[in-house]
C-alpha cells in the first residue's frame, strides 16, 4: 500500500501538512530532470541552486525519519521525465496511489492532470500549502468588473487577512499606499548593506550538472553560491533584511545604481518561490517591525504590498488566463532580441550594466527589469515572447507564473492592458533622474537626435508615435501625448529617422 507523494522543485515547504507525521507507507520523490532543464535555456546559478536546496531538502526528510526516493540528474536510472520517473517509481515501490501539490505552473499542471487520467492507481492533487489565495482568486474577485487592477484586489487582501489595519478596519497611516514617499534616487547614503549571505561550495554538484550535458549560460560561482538553500539559511536572511534594510526600502525602492545592483532589495524572492519561506511569514515580519516602531509604514507597506499585492495577483491573472496569455502580442512587435542581452556588450551604460550583473548574479532588482532591460525592449519593439524566455532563464527567481505576467503584461503590454493600466516606458530622463548610470555613458542622456544621443529617448517617442492609434486615449498617458503635439512635424520626422537608424543596428548599440 505504498503512496508516492511527488514533491517538485519549487515546492520545498518544510511546514507543508504532509509532513506533519511520519508514515512508513509514503515514499516522498524529487527527480532532477532534463525536461526541466532544458525547456528554456537557465542561468548556472538558477539550476544549481535549485538542484542544491533538492538535495538539502530530500537529506532534511530523510533525516527527519521519512522515506525518499531521490533521483539525481546523473542517475543511469533516471528517465529524465516527469511521466517517465513517476512509471519507474510505481513499478520499483508498486506503489498503489500518487499524491502531488499543485504545481505553479501551467505548463506542470496539464502534464500531471494528463498523467493522472492515464494511471489505473489513484493520483491526486492536494494545495501547496503557500499562497495567500486560491489559484482562482484574483478571476473571481474580478469576475464582475471591467477593470482588473491589483489596487483593488490588495486592499481586499489587506482586509481579508487583516494586515496593516487600525483597530477601526481602517488602513494604517490612513492611507493604502504611500508610493508618493517611495521615489527617491540613491546618492550613496544610507550605506548600501554588505551581502552577508553564506558563499557555498557546490563546485561537485556543478561538474555533474556539467557532465549530465545541461547547456545553462552566466556566471555559475560554483564555488560561491550566495542564494539559500534551506529554510534555516532563508530565514536567516529574512532576519537580516528586516532588521538591516528593510527601514530604507520603501525610499529607494525605484532607485537604481552602477556600484550596488541590490541597494536595499531582499533578495528573497529565490527562497519564496521555491517554498522555503512562505509568503504569510515575511509579511508578518514586515508588519511587527513596523508595529514595534523599528520601520517606518511606507517601507512596510511598499513592501507588504509586493508580496501580498503583486505576487498574489500576478499569479491569479497568470492561472484566469493561461493558456492563452503567454500568446499575447497586442502592439505586434516582431523583432529579434539584441544579442547583446546574453553578453551585457553595449555602449547603453545602463543596459550593458545591469545585464553584466545579472550575468554575474542571476538577479537584477525590480527597476533595473522593468525600466532598463524590460523598458528598452518595449520601446525596441521586441518580440515578447523572446523577452519572456529571456526573463525565464536569466534569474534565480524566474518561474513561469510569477515571470510571465510581469514580462508580457507589465513590462512588454502585450496582454493589451490587463495587468498594467498603462505602458512601463521611459526615457534617459527617468534613467538618469533614478539612477547614475548616464554618467561616463558613451551615449548623451539629454540629446535626442545626433549620433550620440541616447537610444531611449529618439525610441521612447516612435514608440508613442507608432502606438497612438491604441494608446493615444489612455487617460494615463494624456501628458505623454500632449508632449507629443508639441513636437513640429521636423521635429517630430528627425526623431523617428534617429529611432529608425538604431533600430536597424539594435545589435550594434
Ligand atoms: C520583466 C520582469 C520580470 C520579472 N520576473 C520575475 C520572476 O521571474 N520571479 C519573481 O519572483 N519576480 C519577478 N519579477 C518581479 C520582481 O522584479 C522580483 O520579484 C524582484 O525583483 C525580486 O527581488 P527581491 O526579492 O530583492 O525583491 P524585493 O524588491 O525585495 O521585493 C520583495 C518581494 O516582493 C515580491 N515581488 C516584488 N515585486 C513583484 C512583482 N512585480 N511580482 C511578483 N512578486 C513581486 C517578490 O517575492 C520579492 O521577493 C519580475 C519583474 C519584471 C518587471
Ligand atoms: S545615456 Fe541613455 S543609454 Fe546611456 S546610461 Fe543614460 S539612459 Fe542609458
Amino acid at each position: 500500500m505504498t503512496c508516492l507523494r511527488l514533491v517538485l522543485g519549487d515546492q520545498l515547504n518544510p511546514a507543508h501538512p504532509w509532513l506533519a507525521r511520519h508514515d512508513p507507507e509514503v515514499v516522498y520523490v524529487l527527480m532532477e530532470i532534463r525536461q526541466e532543464t532544458d525547456y528554456v535555456r537557465h542561468h548556472a546559478q538558477k539550476v544549481l541552486a535549485i538542484f542544491a536546496a533538492m538535495r538539502r531538502f530530500a537529506a532534511n526528510l530523510e533525516n527527519a525519519g521519512h522515506r525518499v526516493d531521490y533521483l539525481a540528474i546523473s542517475d543511469p536510472a533516471n528517465t529524465q521525465s516527469l511521466p517517465g520517473n513517476l512509471d519507474l517509481l510505481q513499478r520499483r515501490y508498486r506503489a498503489t496511489r500518487i499524491e502531488y501539490q499543485e504545481p505553479d505552473e501551467w505548463r506542470l499542471d496539464r502534464q500531471l492532470a494528463d498523467y493522472a487520467q492515464q494511471q489505473a492507481i489513484a493520483v491526486q492533487m492536494c494545495s501547496s500549502a503557500h499562497f495567500f489565495a486560491a489559484r482562482d482568486a484574483v478571476g473571481q474577485f474580478f469576475s464582475s468588473r471591467t477593470q482588473w487592477r491589483m489596487e483593488y484586489f490588495y486592499r481586499d487582501m489587506r482586509c481579508r487577512h487583516g494586515i496593516l489595519l487600525a483597530p477601526d478596519g481602517k488602513p494604517c497611516g490612513g492611507a493604502w499606499n504611500f508610493d508618493h514617499d517611495n521615489r527617491a534616487s540613491w546618492k550613496g547614503a544610507p550605506a548600501a548593506p554588505a551581502d552577508l549571505r553564506p558563499q557555498q561550495d557546490l563546485r561537485a554538484l556543478w561538474q555533474e550538472i556539467v557532465s549530465a550535458g545541461v547547456q545553462t549560460f552566466g556566471d555559475p560561482q560554483a564555488a560561491a553560491c550566495r542564494w539559500p538553500l534551506d529554510r534555516g539559511e532563508a530565514l536567516a536572511q529574512l532576519a537580516q533584511f528586516i532588521a538591516h534594510i528593510l527601514p530604507h526600502f520603501g525610499h529607494y525602492q525605484d532607485a537604481m545604481s552602477r556600484h550596488e545592483p541590490r541597494l536595499f532589495h531582499s533578495l528573497l524572492s529565490f527562497a519564496l518561490n521555491i517554498k522555503l519561506l512562505s509568503p504569510a511569514e515575511v509579511v508578518a515580519a514586515a508588519e511587527a517591525a513596523y508595529r514595534h516602531g523599528a520601520v517606518p509604514l511606507p517601507a512596510a507597506e511598499g513592501f507588504i504590498r509586493q508580496i501580498l499585492g503583486w505576487r498574489e495577483y500576478v499569479r491569479g491573472v497568470y492561472w484566469a488566463r493561461m493558456p492563452e496569455y503567454a500568446r499575447h502580442n497586442v502592439l505586434q512587435h516582431e523583432r529579434a532580441l539584441p544579442r547583446w542581452y546574453w553578453t551585457g556588450e553595449t555602449r547603453m551604460a545602463c543596459l550593458g550594466q545591469s545585464i553584466r550583473d545579472s550575468l554575474a548574479h542571476a538577479y537584477a532588482h525590480h527597476i533595473q527589469r522593468l525600466m532598463l532591460t524590460g523598458n528598452f525592449a518595449l520601446l525596441a519593439g521586441i518580440a515578447p515572447q523572446q523577452v519572456h524566455e529571456w526573463y525565464l532563464g536569466i534569474y534565480s527567481d524566474a518561474f513561469e507564473w510569477v515571470e510571465l505576467p510581469n514580462t508580457l503584461g507589465m513590462s512588454q503590454f502585450a496582454d493589451g492592458g490587463l495587468l498594467a493600466s498603462k505602458p512601463y516606458a521611459g526615457s534617459a530622463a527617468y534613467i538618469s533622474r533614478m539612477g547614475d548610470y548616464c554618467q561616463g555613458c558613451h551615449y548623451r542622456s539629454k540629446q535626442r537626435t545626433g549620433e550620440r544621443a541616447c537610444p531611449f529617448n529618439s525610441l521612447y517617442w516612435d514608440f508613442f508615435a507608432r502606438h497612438a492609434e491604441r494608446l493615444q486615449g489612455n487617460p494615463r498617458l494624456g501628458p505623454v501625448y500632449r508632449n507629443l503635439a508639441r513636437f513640429t512635424p521636423e521635429e517630430l520626422a528627425a526623431l523617428r529617422a534617429q529611432a529608425a537608424s538604431y533600430l536597424q543596428r539594435l545589435d550594434e548599440l
